[in-house]
């Protein structure tokens, strides 16, 4: 193929209903938005508290704007570790029950960077076949053997880790799966993790500020400690309503990181406002416990109410509630109908989800009231009084 072939593979994406097309947000996240000139019910975000237009956490990041600036203006090796990034570090590990923890710019960075800094040529990386791309393309990079076990499946992994040879075994898993919104049987890979003298890296972008008493996420939920989960990834860009990463562990970890990771040394660091914001996001989610509360009656709100309509969701009892389609064509159609409705829900398809699985991403947040998803259930029944959607189909 050559370069002169773009185009064609453009149009290909088109005829499959697999092009994707990017709308005009025009208002803050919210349960209210503004796209493209019309105002919708949003069901898209992975604003999972509502925290992302937070008027203390505005406030806190125009105030740090007024103090420190606006860029973080070098690598956090050179001279750009500044007073809330650094306190904001303290009080994430601290809310994790960990010894340390790092920023990084991003949870995709985050990934990258701490596989890379871990291993290499002679280990092996075993990932759950339904991880983030991002802990995918990091396994890939680091040179290490990659295998792929099946989906929550502990027996698929626990034959692989038998049969490896490798030096050091990294066992890589998303918490919460975000695109099926179900958590990992974490116990049982970190049980399985030990047996094998591997490590167990796991991915709590949608569980940390969500999932356990206090959001520490699914370490919180499961009682698991650093001994048992010995790299714990976050992100500030979802339930933190923010922007950013972080990874907890050990002293000897976090140092590692901070001597190896690239993702980490070779970049400028965050800004310091939104360490600073970050901060006051953390304060809300540890204190503000009537958000997970109200978010966990709303989940509860929309499962019976799909059961009712006879919709297909996945066995998920987080914020992210699929509802499975089947054929991509079908699941832009309803979601086309949903948008005239007033409803924002996007439709995930291939690539990002296997071919013939195509599904609504219903996502909700504690910013939802009980009329919002009274309202979604709605649409959803006129929807699929003109759409069939019968799934499997
Ligand atoms: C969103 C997400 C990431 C990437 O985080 P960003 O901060 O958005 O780069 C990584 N892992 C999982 C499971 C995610 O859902």
């Amino acid at each position: 193929m050559s370069f002169n072939d773009l185009q064609k593979v453009l149009d290909e994406r088109k005829t499959q209903s697999l092009y994707r097309r990017r709308q005009l947000l025009q208002s803050p996240q919210g349960a209210v938005i503004r796209v493209d000139g019309k105002t919708l019910l949003n069901f898209s975000a992975n604003d999972y508290l509502g925290l992302a237009n937070h008027p203390e956490i505005v406030a806190s990041f125009k105030r740090a704007a007024d103090e420190f600036g606006v860029g973080g203006g070098a690598s956090h090796l050179v001279n750009g570790h500044s007073h809330h990034h650094h306190q904001l570090e303290l009080e994430l590990a601290a809310h994790c029950g960990r010894s340390r923890a790092l920023l990084f710019c991003s949870g995709y960075m985050a990934n990258v960077g701490v596989i890379n800094a871990l291993i290499g040529k002679g280990d092996g990386v075993f990932q759950d076949k339904l991880n983030h791309a991002s802990l995918l393309d990091g396994g890939l990079l680091s040179g290490a053997a990659f295998q792929r076990y099946l989906h929550n499946d502990v027996n698929s992994l626990a034959i692989k880790l038998a049969r490896s040879s490798a030096s050091r075994k990294l066992v890589v898993s998303d918490a919460v799966f975000s695109m099926d919104g179900n958590i990992a049987d974490l116990p049982a890979l970190v049980k399985t993790a030990k047996a094998h003298d591997a490590w167990l890296m796991v991915d709590d972008a949608h569980g940390v500020g969500v999932l356990g008493k206090t959001g520490a996420g699914c370490s919180e939920m499961y009682g698991l400690s650093e001994e048992d989960v010995p790299v714990l990834m976050g992100t500030l860009g979802k339930a933190f309503g923010t922007s950013g990463a972080f990874v907890a562990g050990s002293e000897a970890l976090i140092e590692t990181l901070i001597q190896f990771s690239r993702t980490y040394i070779y970049t400028t660091s965050m800004p310091p406002a939104i360490a600073a914001a970050t901060r006051t996001s953390l304060a809300i989610v540890q204190k503000e416990h009537w958000r997970r509360e109200h978010l966990s009656l709303l989940i509860e709100q929309f499962k019976g109410g799909c059961e009712q309509l006879g919709l297909h969701l996945l066995p998920s009892s987080t914020a992210i509630q699929p509802i499975m389609i089947g054929a991509a064509q079908t699941a832009m159609a309803v979601s086309d109908k949903l948008l005239a409705l007033g409803m924002q829900v996007k439709a995930i398809r291939a690539p990002t989800v296997p071919v013939g699985q195509a599904r609504l991403r219903v996502t909700l947040s504690a910013a939802h009231s009980e009329n919002d998803i009274k309202q979604l259930l709605g649409a959803l029944a006129q929807v699929t009084k003109e759409i069939d959607i019968e799934y499997p189909c």
